[in-house]
C-alpha cells in the first residue's frame, strides 16, 4: 500500500488530505496527517475559540474544494441561516468547517483509501530507498512513506534585534500573540505595545480593548498604516490583464496600478476593483521580475500592498475607528531604536517617521505582531534547520520562502526536485507572493494531490 505523510494538519494539510481522499485512484492508498499541537483542521488562524476573531475573507471565497465555490457556503448557512456569500464568518467556525470536510471526504473515500490522523512531531526527515522517505518524530516514532507534503505552516518571528535577551525570555516579551491564554495573563490595567499594526495588531488590540475599554494600547510599525476596509468588488475590472504584460519593474506595475485606479475613480469606483483584479495577476508578475524587482517592490511597496490587499471586515472596521478616536489605541509609525528596564515597565524610544525628536513608548507588556516568521533560514525549527542542512529544501534569496517547483515539487540544494517532497504553506511567498490565503492554497492543495498521485 502506498503511504503519503501529510506534516502539519493545519488549512493546508487539511487541504491536501481532502483532495488525495477525493482523487485516490484503484491502488490501496494510505493518507497520514500528522499534527503536532492543537486539534486536527485548526492550524493557526482558525484554532481561535473567540467569536470575535472573523475571517477577512467573505464567505463566498473561502471554499475549501477549487470546484465547489458554494461548500464553506453551504455549511456554514447550514449553521446559521442568516449567512449569506457577503458574510465575515468566524474563524472558529471555519476550523469546524474544515474538521467537517475532512471527515466527509474520509466518509466518501473508496474503500481502499485509508485516512490516518496521528498527533506527533516530525523532527528529522530523509531519504531512503528508491526515493522514499523516513521520518523520525520526536518521540522516536519511525515512519516511511512514498511522498511527504511539508504543511508545516506558521512559525513565530524572531524577536528584533534590539529587544535584549532577558526581555526576549521573560513574561514582558510574547513571541506568538496566538498563544492560547495569552490575554488572560495580560493585567486589565497595564500598557500593552504591539509591534506591528496589520490585522493581527488589529484583532489583538480589540480584545484587549472589548475587556477593558480603558486599557492603553499602543500599536508601533514603521509606516504606522492599518488595514483599509474592505468593500466588494464590482466586478467592474473581474478578468482584467492589464497588468500583466509590460511591467518588468515594480515602478512601471504601480504606475499601471495608479492608471487604472484613476479610471475607476473617473467612474465614480475606488482602488478595491484594481486591487481584487490585481491579486490574480500577483503571481504571475512577481514571478516576471528579477531578484532586484522583487527586492525593490518589498522595500518600497509592500507596506502599501499588504494594508490594501488585507482587508478589515466592516464591523471591526467600525471597532477600529471607536478605539482610535477615543484614544484607547495609539497607533505610531517610526523605528525603535533602544529599549530599557524601568520597574514594571519596558520603554522603547522610537524614532517617529519623518520627525527628529525622539519619543519614549512605556508597556508592561510586549507583542510580537509582525506576522510569522518569512525566512525559512531564520526558524528557529529542528526539523527546518536538518531539511536545510541536508539540502533536502533550499531556502529563496530573498528570505521569503522555500524554492518549489510547477507543482509544488521541493527544489533541494542543488536546484533539482528532491524526489518525493512536497511543500504547501506560507513559504509559497518566495515563488508566488500571493500564495498564502484560502483561495490559493486550495489550488496548490489540488496540485499537489494530482502530482503524489
Ligand atoms: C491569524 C490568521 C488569520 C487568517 N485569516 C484568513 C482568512 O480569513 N482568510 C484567508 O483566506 N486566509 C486567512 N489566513 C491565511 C491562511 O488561511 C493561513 O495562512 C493558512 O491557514 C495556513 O495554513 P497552514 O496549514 O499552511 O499553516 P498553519 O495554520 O500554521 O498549520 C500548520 C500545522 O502544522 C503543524 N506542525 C508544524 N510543524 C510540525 C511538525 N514538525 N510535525 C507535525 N506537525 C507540525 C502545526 O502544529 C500546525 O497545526 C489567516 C492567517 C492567519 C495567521
Amino acid at each position: 500500500m502506498r503511504t503519503i505523510l501529510i506534516v502539519g494538519a493545519g488549512f493546508s494539510g487539511v487541504a491536501c488530505a481532502i483532495q488525495l481522499l477525493r482523487g485516490a485512484g484503484e491502488q490501496p492508498l494510505r493518507v497520514l496527517l500528522l499534527n503536532r499541537s492543537g486539534r486536527m483542521a485548526r492550524g493557526m488562524a482558525y484554532g481561535t475559540q473567540s467569536p470575535q476573531h472573523l475571517l477577512n475573507v467573505v464567505a463566498a471565497n473561502m471554499s475549501v474544494l477549487p470546484d465547489d465555490p458554494e461548500h464553506f457556503l453551504h455549511y456554514a448557512s447550514m449553521r446559521d441561516s442568516r449567512v449569506t456569500g457577503a458574510s465575515f464568518v468566524a474563524r472558529s467556525v471555519y476550523g469546524d468547517y474544515l474538521e467537517w470536510s475532512l471527515r466527509q471526504a474520509q466518509s466518501q473515500a473508496a474503500r481502499h483509501v485509508a485516512l490516518d490522523c496521528v498527533s506527533g512531531s516530525v523532527s528529522r526527515l530523509q531519504a531512503i530507498d528508491d526515493g522514499r522517505l523516513a521520518a523520525t518524530l520526536e518521540d522516536g516514532r519511525r515512519i516511511e512513506a512514498d511522498r511527504v507534503v511539508l504543511a508545516f505552516g506558521h512559525f513565530a518571528a524572531p524577536p528584533p534585534a534590539l529587544l535584549h535577551g532577558s526581555l526576549v525570555d521573560s513574561v514582558r516579551y510574547a513571541a506568538d500573540p496566538w498563544q492560547a491564554g495569552l490575554l488572560s495573563t495580560i493585567g486589565v490595567h497595564e500598557p500593552v505595545l504591539l509591534l506591528g499594526t496589520g490585522l493581527t495588531a488589529v484583532d489583538i488590540a480589540l480584545q484587549l480593548l472589548r475587556r477593558n475599554p480603558a486599557q492603553r494600547v499602543h500599536a508601533l510599525s514603521r509606516h504606522g498604516l492599518l488595514p483599509q476596509p474592505y468593500l466588494p468588488p464590482t466586478g467592474q475590472l473581474a478578468g482584467s490583464t492589464l497588468l500583466r504584460d509590460g511591467v518588468p519593474t515594480a515602478r512601471g506595475a504601480l504606475r499601471a496600478f495608479l492608471q487604472q485606479v484613476e479610471c475607476l475613480e473617473a467612474a465614480g469606483l475606488d482602488w478595491h476593483d484594481a486591487m481584487a483584479a490585481l491579486r490574480h495577476q500577483a503571481a504571475h508578475i512577481w514571478q516576471g521580475w528579477p531578484p532586484a524587482e522583487r527586492r525593490r517592490f518589498l522595500r518600497h511597496l509592500r507596506p502599501y500592498w499588504e494594508v490594501h490587499r488585507h482587508q478589515l471586515p466592516p464591523t471591526v472596521q467600525q471597532e477600529l475607528t471607536l478605539a482610535m478616536e477615543r484614544g484607547a489605541l495609539r497607533v505610531t509609525a517610526g523605528r525603535a531604536i533602544s529599549v530599557r528596564d524601568e520597574a514594571e515597565l519596558s520603554v522603547l524610544s522610537v524614532q517617529p517617521r519623518g520627525e527628529d525628536t525622539q519619543i519614549e513608548l512605556r508597556a508592561a507588556r510586549i507583542i510580537n505582531c509582525t506576522g510569522s516568521c518569512a525566512s525559512p533560514r531564520r526558524a528557529q525549527v529542528p526539523l527546518v534547520r536538518q531539511l536545510l542542512a541536508d539540502g533536502l529544501v533550499q531556502a529563496d534569496a530573498l528570505g521569503m520562502g522555500l524554492k518549489v517547483g510547477a507543482d509544488c515539487a521541493v527544489l533541494g540544494a542543488d536546484g533539482a526536485p528532491t524526489p518525493g517532497l512536497y511543500y504547501i504553506g506560507p513559504w509559497l511567498k518566495a515563488g508566488y507572493w500571493e500564495a498564502s490565503a484560502v483561495p490559493e492554497l486550495r489550488q496548490f492543495a489540488a496540485v499537489i494531490a494530482r502530482a503524489c498521485l
